[in-house]
């Protein structure tokens, strides 16, 4: 079995609106099992357009994606759901949990939709990730009743549910304090370390970068350190 869970292939990707624009310019790497990995670059380098077309979100681009072993380009929109939902965990900037939804049921929602446990093993299963992130205390509350940082710590958790081979995040920090950005950092090295969870995080913030795994640096499209 190979150890690389995601591998991208010569990604091109054109905006034509307003004008003709390559913001992804030949793009090629691979990421290994347990992997943590951060994205850096200037803004509008290209870092969301990337994480839109590995998150499989995106289909308009050329060259070749491939998640678990699996060819995703040019799998239908049918597949490409199963896929996102089975396979990849995610965490945005805003923590876009359902404000009138209690804690756990959030964190279950990604679960009872791919419906591979019966209801029961969800919500044990989703105790056990809130647990691990440090917030199972707050289960039953309404996710609007949260601090900022634990609201992002139960997106971990909810992005954490199906077992993703990876957790890809854009700026999930970005919206944070120094102390709660920390936190954020701490549980992902956790989960890499302990779990073997691979993570893809496009990152500003330097000390996360430089004290996560691996560096990728884009510059106008182009990765320019891997
Ligand atoms: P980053 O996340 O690194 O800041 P983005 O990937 O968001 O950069 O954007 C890269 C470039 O693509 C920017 O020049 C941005 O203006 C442009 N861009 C992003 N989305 C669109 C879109 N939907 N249509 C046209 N141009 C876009
Ligand atoms: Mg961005």
């Amino acid at each position: 079995m190979s150890n690389v869970i995601l591998e991208c292939r010569n990604l091109i990707k054109s905006f034509y609106d307003p004008l003709e624009l390559t913001v992804l310019k030949d793009i090629s790497f691979s990421v290994n099992k347990g992997e943590f990995i951060s994205i850096v670059g200037r803004s509008g380098c290209g870092k969301s357009t990337l994480l839109y077309v590995l998150s499989t979100m995106d289909t308009d681009y050329s060259g070749e994606l491939l998640i678990d072993n699996e060819m995703v380009t040019h799998q239908s929109e049918q597949q490409l759901a199963r896929i996102r939902n089975a396979k990849i965990g995610f965490v945005f900037q805003f923590h876009y949990l359902i404000n009138e939804f209690s804690v756990l049921q959030n964190v279950m929602l990604p679960a009872l939709k791919l419906g591979r446990f019966t209801t029961k093993e969800i919500e044990s299963r989703a105790m056990e990730k809130l647990k691990r992130v440090g917030v199972g205390h707050l289960a039953g509350k309404n996710a609007n009743l949260l601090s900022g940082g634990e609201k992002q710590r139960v997106a971990i958790a909810r992005a954490m549910i199906n077992d993703p081979a990876i957790i890809m995040g854009d700026e999930p920090t970005g919206n944070l304090d120094s102390r709660n950005a920390q936190m954020v950092f701490d549980i992902f090295k956790e989960l890499a370390e302990s779990y073997r969870q691979t993570l893809l995080i496009v990152t500003h913030n330097q000390a996360f970068a430089e004290n996560s795994g691996r560096i990728i640096e884009m510059d106008d499209g182009k990765i320019v350190a891997k």
